[in-house]
């Protein structure tokens, strides 16, 4: 495009509106994890559709089973690349409801931060790209590229609906040139982020049986193996004293951390005192040689998520209880295989299971870890768009929790993944009183229109 100031100054001449219409979103409790909810999600992508319809796309709302898949597409740029934009408008459950200060469906502006559930995950994200179309298309009547919109219902409960969308999408309905995804944070207003990898997961669940009755210790302990004791030892066998974890052969497909992203790791501003303190914790913990900005990201853990078994009441109960069980999940980073080190993990067990007990291991969900290219020059546009709307290039970092949607993409379409979000540390996504900064809603849709403008 010659000049994007007038497509500026309409985004910023309807800011009010602008802030309004994505109220009206945020107001719609798109639960898609409580089936209580079930009609509100469907509702939801009635919404967008519509929008989509609105703005002169060809929409379609994609059934794979779950919640629909919103599709549109605007393809009047022929010759011109195409970029996929992908969101979701699933938000998580609103619990613990009387943690927030106002009811969570029902939005407020509170010292210039939007506050409701799915606000920065990802309702506000995923508008930000609506609306940058919006004002292109308003005020020169094209877009300088062809734009897929993908918008699922399904984030926060299992993606299945989407994640075979993409896998079975044979005849090429979703063929792009590159993806952009706004489900992220920046590290500050003045110091955007661009996500390259993310880290998979192994999520296991495990369970020890030991006598067909919980049992006296008095009169049994000491002759018959007690199961809390026996997993106690197992799950202490699964790290060592640095949170390395110790299932043999764990680390072999691990791919070394390169030069330069140990370098820009360094360049991530951390300050470790005030990390700590607000954590409520004396000292940090994990692996040795790795800084805390590699330990959360960029190297893999065990760690166990939740433990039962024997008597939970207040008081005593000298009970050796018939089983015992617990949770736990591994984060994996690239090239190590999610089903490969639930075997590891099982065989590992297995060995080291003490007599007298029967050890059930199950493998609960599993996804890999991806690290995405970010070379070539519609990343490098994206990069600089990024750079002219907040005043610097985004660091390049991985991220430390899972995000298989970004692995398929990755993996079936072979076209550069850009995650860019416009989220900041402190929105709480999944926490009470979920915030987005106005201000971010705003340079989030200036930026998608520079990204746009700019694709080579
Ligand atoms: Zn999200």
């Amino acid at each position: 495009m010659p000049n994007i100031q007038d497509v500026l100054a309409r985004i910023d001449h309807e800011k009010t509106q602008t802030l309004d219409e994505l109220i009206e979103l945020l107001k719609i409790p798109s639960v898609s994890t409580d089936p209580e909810f079930a009609d509100e999600v469907v509702r939801c992508s009635e919404v967008l559709i519509n929008k989509l319809r609105g703005l002169g796309f060809t929409t379609e709302s994609l059934d794979y089973g779950g919640f629909p898949i919103v599709y549109g597409e605007w393809m009047g740029a022929p010759g011109r690349p195409t970029l996929l934009m992908y969101g979701h408008y699933d938000v998580q459950p609103a619990d613990p409801i009387e943690e927030w200060r106002h009811p969570p469906f029902e939005p407020v502006v509170e010292d210039g931060y939007l506050i409701a559930r799915g606000v920065t995950d990802d309702k506000a994200q995923m508008f930000s790209h609506l609306k940058a179309v919006e004002a292109i298309l308003a005020e020169r009547g094209s877009l300088p590229v062809n734009v897929k919109f993908l918008l699922e219902g399904e984030e926060e409960s299992n993606s299945t609906s989407i994640l075979r969308c993409v896998r079975e999408d044979t005849e090429g309905k979703l063929a792009c040139d590159a993806v952009l995804i706004s489900d992220s944070d920046m590290l500050s207003p003045q110091q955007p982020l661009l996500y390259y990898g993310v880290r998979g997961i192994t999520y296991m669940e495990l369970e020890v049986h030991g006598p067909n009755r919980d049992l006296h210790s008095g009169m049994f302990g000491g002759a018959v193996a007690n199961p809390l004791n026996a997993l106690s030892k197992i799950l202490a066998s699964l790290t060592d004293a640095q949170g390395r974890v110790a299932i043999p052969g764990f680390y072999d497909d691990v791919r070394p951390l390169a030069d330069w992203e140990r370098e820009e790791a360094r360049d991530v501003p951390h300050d470790e005192a005030e990390y700590l303190a607000d954590l409520g914790v004396e000292a940090g913990f994990g692996e040795e040689g790795y800084s805390t900005v590699e330990r959360v990201a960029m190297r893999p853990t065990c760690d166990v998520n939740g433990l039962w078994g024997g008597y939970q009441g207040a008081g005593q109960k000298t009970v050796l209880p018939a089983s015992a069980g617990a949770k736990v999940s591994m984060r994996l980073v690239p090239n190590q295989d999610a089903a490969k080190i639930a075997e590891l993990f099982e065989q590992h067990i297995r060995q080291i299971a003490p007599p007298g007990v029967r050890v059930e291991v199950r493998a609960l969900d599993g996804a890999n870890g991806v690290l995405i290219d970010t070379e070539g020059p519609i990343v490098e546009a994206a990069m600089e768009a990024m750079a002219e709307e907040w005043g610097a290039r985004p660091l390049r970092v991985r991220g430390g929790g899972s995000l298989p949607i970004v692995e398929v993409f990755a993996d079936q379409m072979k076209v550069p993944v850009m995650l860019l979000g416009f989220g900041l540390p402190g929105d709480g996504p999944h926490s009470p009183n979920e915030r987005y900064a106005v201000e971010q809603l705003y340079g989030g849709i200036r930026s998608v229109v520079r990204i746009l403008d700019r694709m080579p």
